[in-house]
């Protein structure tokens, strides 16, 4: 398959190819239920060649947006009653002589899919085989709502693409490190054999990609380095990474423990949730409702679950805003706290994901914390959005950096490895 598609490189002449040696263009698919995130990514160069995501799949007004590098971006609206004909209309975007980035689908040489739960079966991305779409199926249980939709798109490739190798990769999986005194809920012990009842961890794909960069970046071997990764988006979560494994992460059996979200509670007292179904008279269903998506910066601020809308109404004088903005900044430093604690010290704290890239204002309150760690901050290094850089001053005895993620990028080498 690579040798073909190189083929058809030297074919039509793309010299850096017959120098380069095999060429293999990886496409990265994040299935959603009703949505396919996709970029193809160029693996000689790790150039993004096309990106886009097609929304509102089975649903009224479905669309595309699609973008090929140097090209307009374009919005393609046409039916797409499922991930396969939202899959076929992708492809057909990538080889469109006018907006695509490729001639032909034989230049896609394998595809790397994102799948949300690897439960304990996956601890490290794997080539899709039946047997690993069994195990998948058997996840379902623990992402009823994730893995349907990622089992979707791997089915829909492997209809349209029968020939190409595919690989998942996990988003629990580099938490699978993490030791059982991390990873037990303080539960009868039978639930956790029972029903697979622990914390499994999720934005492993990130924390992995970011941890791995901060080493390059501070010109260090990972297995020396003792390192906080802050992914702070509207999901959000906190790892702990030592010697370049996951020690512990503060998403727990599913995306809702932890810190304060954009919608969802983070950690509280369980005892709540009986309690509140008990005088609202809530079903389980009403109550998740609740945790997941009224919850968190929204649910406190009543403004909005986008932290600039936030940010802005905070400035307007907004109290609410500012306490909502307070809790989730608070959580942030106490997890930092417990993380250096569990560690024994901390060499590097990560800020990434999109306010962690961001914003400036929530890295400086965080930081403004961690004195006693000997986190110093350069302000004026601080003051950037979405760069890579080191925001520490030089004596600051623990390094600060910004790390925007790459999950596509991650996914695509490890596809590439596994192929
Ligand atoms: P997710 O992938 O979990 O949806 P992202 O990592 O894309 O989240 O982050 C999205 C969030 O990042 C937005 O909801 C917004 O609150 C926050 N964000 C993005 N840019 C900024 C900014 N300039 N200042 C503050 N917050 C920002």
């Amino acid at each position: 398959m690579i040798f073909v598609c190189n083929c058809n490189k030297m074919f039509y002449g793309e010299r850096k190819y017959l120098v380069g040696g095999v060429s293999m263009n990886i496409l990265v698919i994040n299935c959603g239920s009703s949505s396919l995130k996709y970029q193809l990514i160029d693996m000689d160069n790790e150039n993004v060649l096309a990106k886009g995501l097609a929304e509102r799949i089975g649903i009224e007004n479905p669309r595309i947006k699609h973008k090929a590098s140097g090209k307009d971006e374009v919005i393609i609206e046409k039916p797409m009653p499922d991930h396969k004909v939202a899959l076929e209309l992708v492809i057909n975007a990538l080889v469109d002589k006018e907006h695509g980035c490729i001639e032909s689908m034989n230049e896609i040489n394998a595809v790397g899919h994102r799948v949300v739960h690897g439960g304990e079966k996956f601890t490290e991305s794997v080539l899709i085989t039946d047997e690993v779409m069994k195990g998948l199926n058997d996840c379902v249980d623990l992402a009823p709502l994730h893995n349907p939709p990622n089992i979707m798109g791997i089915e829909a490739c492997k209809e349209i693409m029968p020939n190409v190798p595919m690989v998942a990769v996990f988003d629990t999986a580099f938490h699978q490190t993490m030791p059982a005194d991390s990873y037990l809920y303080a539960l009868p012990y039978e639930l956790y054999e029972k029903y697979g009842v622990r914390r499994y961890g999720f934005h492993g794909t990130s924390h992995k990609y970011v941890s791995q960069r901060t080493a390059e970046i501070l010109n260090k071997d990972i297995k020396d380095l003792k390192i906080i990764t802050c992914h702070l988006g509207n999901g959000a979560s906190i790892a702990a990474i030592k010697d370049g494994k996951c020690l512990d992460t503060s998403m727990g059996f599913t995306p809702l423990e932890g810190l304060v979200m954009g919608t969802r509670v983070g950690d509280m007292d369980p005892a709540i949730i009986p309690f509140i179904m008990e005088k609202e008279k809530l079903n389980p269903n009403e109550m998740s409702n609740l945790l997941n998506k009224e919850s968190g910066v929204l649910g406190i601020s009543g403004v909005s679950s986008d932290f600039r809308d936030v940010e802005d109404e905070m400035a307007k004088g907004n109290e609410r805003a500012k306490l909502a903005l307070y809790m989730f900044n608070n959580r942030v430093i106490k997890y930092i706290g417990a993380y250096a604690a569990m560690m024994n010290g901390v060499d590097a704290i990560v800020f990434t994901a999109g306010l962690g890239e961001n914003s400036a204002e929530a890295r400086e309150e965080i930081c403004k914390y961690l004195t006693y760690l000997g986190v110093e901050i350069d302000h004026e290094l601080n003051k950037v959005r979405g760069k890579e850089r080191i925001i520490s001053t030089e004596n600051s005895k623990v390094k600060v950096l910004i790390v925007p993620t790459n999950e596509e990028l991650m996914i695509a080498r490890d596809t590439k490895a596994l192929i």
